[in-house]
């Protein structure tokens, strides 16, 4: 099935689902059918689980809404707004969270805090969905109904882009046909050169963090403007400034079928927050490739290419020195990170063209 530009397959039938919602609603009972607890639905997602629920949940309640939205920041912090509040009545009361998945907790960590001072009686929660495996495990889920790996779900209330809400199923994400590459080498290695050929050869989305800030600088934007002081002396861009601007070039390209990253990650905290927000999506690196020279015939490689290009950060000797310091400090790290997943291969880069790409094509067809 698709929805936008995703496919994505049968993972929970109605059934199931249904079975899990009974049981909550079993649990919920066993403790609370002797009151009249305040059921709280958190919106959108939780709307058909609080239908299903209610109809399975045959003592008396009441049940009331809160609407949050969930916004994925420059780091996983994350900040989460309230767009509709909660009802009047809750103080003294039980009060039961129905919510539809369970996944890194950012949500409910607003929730408990949007009921710190109403002098409830008790305050519980309960999720039709459990993701144990990313939950950073600050408050305890009272009642679940099913427990489910770190995939992305669609569907029974869940959406992707606003789509699939309205179906009956779980569905799961299918991006097992993606390739996700990190070209990895230092200045003039040959990572932009190599990916043009990689990108045509395996359909793959090409994002160059020097090509974006380029871009950026020449139409003189504010992120351009940003960025063209470090540039300019070799040094490397903020790490929050660039995480921003590759989530924001993966983002635009939903359809793709790959991404060779070229250029990024360049330090331990791009890596971490580019597997993060992977994850989120349902994708991950499956190789880092090492493009392999030594310094002298990179920086002969570098100055030739200043005279063609026109890049000033080409041209100057010590800048480019400058951009190899910064390398062996904060992206050279990046190798043991990479190898401890499995991922990192490692390329001799020096050749011609097209026997590099060759070489560059086996590690891909091995994966
Ligand atoms: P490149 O074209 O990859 O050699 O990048 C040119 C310049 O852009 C670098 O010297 C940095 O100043 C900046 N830049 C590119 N990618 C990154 C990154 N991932 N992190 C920080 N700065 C970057």
């Amino acid at each position: 099935m698709k929805l936008h530009d995703k496919t994505f397959v049968p993972y929970l039938s109605e059934a199931t689902i249904l079975k899990a919602v009974a049981k909550v609603a079993r649990a919920v009972a066993e403790d609370y059918k002797e009151e009249i607890p305040i059921f709280i639905g958190v919106l959108n997602g939780s709307f058909m689980f609080v239908a299903d629920f209610l109809k399975a949940y045959q003592h008396p309640c009441e049940v009331s809404f809160v609407k949050l939205s969930s916004y994925q920041g420059l780091t996983s912090t994350g900040i989460v707004e309230t767009l509709l509040d909660l009802p009047e009545n809750v103080e003294g009361r039980s009060v039961i969270i129905l919510e539809d998945i369970i996944d890194t907790g950012r949500t409910l960590k607003e929730l408990v805090y949007l009921f710190a001072n109403k002098n409830v009686k008790e305050f519980k929660i309960a999720s039709l969905f459990y993701k144990a495996s990313v939950y950073n495990g600050e408050y305890t889920i009272d009642y679940f109904g099913l427990e489910i790996p770190d995939k992305f779900i669609v569907g029974y209330g869940l959406d992707y882009n606003e789509l699939g809400r309205n179906l009956r199923e779980v569905y799961q994400l299918n991006n097992n046909q993606m390739i996700n590459l990190v070209l990895f080498g230092k200045p003039g290695a040959g990572k932009g050169t190599q990916a043009e050929f990689l990108k045509e050869k395996y359909n793959l989305k090409h994002i160059s963090t020097g090509d974006v800030f380029r871009y950026n600088m020449k139409n003189d934007t504010e992120l351009g403007k940003l960025a063209k002081s470090y540039i300019d002396r070799g040094d490397l861009v903020p790490d929050e400034v660039t995480i921003k601007m590759l989530q924001e070039e993966v983002e635009k390209n939903p359809e793709a079928s790959g991404f060779i990253f070229d250029g990024f990650p360049r330090t331990a905290a791009q890596a971490k927050a580019l597997d993060f927000f992977l994850a989120e999506k349902s994708m991950k690196i499956n190789a880092t490739i090492a493009l392999e020279a030594n310094d002298e015939v990179l920086i002969q490689r570098l100055l030739e290419r200043g005279e063609v290009s026109g890049r000033t950060d080409d041209q100057d000797e010590d800048k480019i020195r400058n951009r190899f310091e910064e390398y062996n400090q904060k992206t050279a790290p990046l190798k043991k990170f990479y190898e401890d997943q499995g991922k990192f291969h490692s390329v001799n880069g020096i050749g011609a063209i097209d026997e590099i790409t060759h070489r560059l094509a086996k590690v891909i067809e091995e994966l």
